[in-house]
């Protein structure tokens, strides 16, 4: 039998952390030990607690997704934080990952990191083409970071460590905190509390006018499985929805509006930020792989 593998999910708490692991639990048994961390197990914007719970666990493989994540206000508020916390995790984890001998590491980029001035639809070539949206540079640039210190590693080590870039997420175990959310949670969480507060008025921020495209974080984990075993490029691959199925959050927020049946006035809020108008990307890549 061969050597079975040890899979360090780093961000297992999360909204896409939880969805692998229910992904993982609904599978046939493999020859696989998966470890699903939150931030208690260790701070990985810390190298000796990283480092110590890669001594612990002993991994052969690394899924990379503790991050500091959150929705368009809370990173225009903390652009300094996202940068410097995301800048210190990735690093302690490639590092640490490269003297461990980790066989693989996948992390997460996103979308969001795209340049903001570019032609559509976006592909995994175009990450370091132009500056990021200036409301979220910190989050974007680390990020970035990963993509470059992956094909050092790789070039002076030998390291398969690659990466993926998902569209916006949304699913069980997101964020509905007010202040951090992102769009699906945060328009959900101010629906729910409308009407429980007897309230005909649905606030939503920003023009309405951006588009997004939204992928379920049960598909997402499906395809984080499948870029485990079996994408072998250091170069990042997007892990989106359709091109064609892209939304406005005018759109999006009648939707949820029709899913919670709520009769009264849709109200969008001008002096709010819209962020990036546009970040769609296409799907050829993925599709090409698995034809
Ligand atoms: P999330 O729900 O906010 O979860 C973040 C995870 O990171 C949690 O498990 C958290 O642990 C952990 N974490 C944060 N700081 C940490 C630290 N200092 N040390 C150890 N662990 C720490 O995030 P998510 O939405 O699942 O995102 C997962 C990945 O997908 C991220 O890399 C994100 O950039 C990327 N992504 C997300 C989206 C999206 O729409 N959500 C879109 C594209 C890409 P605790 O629970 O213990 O705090
Ligand atoms: P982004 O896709 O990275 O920009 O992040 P978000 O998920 O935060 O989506 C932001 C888009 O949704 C922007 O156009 C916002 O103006 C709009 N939006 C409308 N209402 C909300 C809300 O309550 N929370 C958030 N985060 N965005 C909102």
């Amino acid at each position: 039998m061969s050597e079975q593998n040890i899979i360090l999910v780093t961000g297992g708490s999360g909204l896409v952390g939880k969805a692998i692991q229910t992904v993982v639990e609904s599978e046939q048994p493999k020859n696989e030990k998966w470890i699903f961390l939150t931030s208690k197990d260790a701070n990985l914007c810390d190298y000796a607690s990283t480092k110590k719970l890669f001594e612990t666990h002993k991994p052969t493989h690394v899924i990379h997704l503790a991050a500091m994540v959150g929705g368009l206000f809370h990173n225009m508020s903390h652009n300094l934080d996202f940068l410097r916390n995301n800048l210190h995790m990735n690093d302690n984890v490639l590092q640490i990952s490269y003297e461990f001998g980790v066989k693989k590491v996948v992390s997460c980029l996103s979308t969001c990191i795209f340049p903001d001035k570019t032609t559509y639809p976006i592909d995994e070539t175009m990450v370091h083409n132009g500056p990021p949206h200036p409301s979220n540079y910190g989050y974007s640039y680390a990020k970035r970071l990963i993509d470059i210190a992956n094909r050092a590693y790789h070039e002076q080590h030998g390291c398969m460590f690659t990466s993926v870039i998902p569209c916006n997420v949304f699913g069980p175990h997101d964020n509905y905190n007010l202040e951090s959310s992102h769009v699906i949670p945060g328009l959900i969480r101010k629906l729910y509390d409308s009407i429980e507060r007897g309230e005909d008025i649905f606030a939503v921020m920003g023009s309405g006018k951006p588009l997004r495209q939204f992928i379920y974080s049960l598909d997402l984990a499906k395809l984080f499985l499948w870029v485990l075993r079996d994408y072998n490029e250091v170069d990042p691959i997007i892990l989106s929805v359709d091109e064609t199925s892209e939304v406005t959050i005018k759109e999006l927020a009648e939707e949820l509006a029709k899913a919670f049946d709520f009769k009264g006035k849709i109200a969008f809020d001008i002096t709010k930020a819209d962020g990036q108008y546009k970040k769609n990307c296409q799907q050829c890549k993925i599709t090409s792989l698995f034809a």
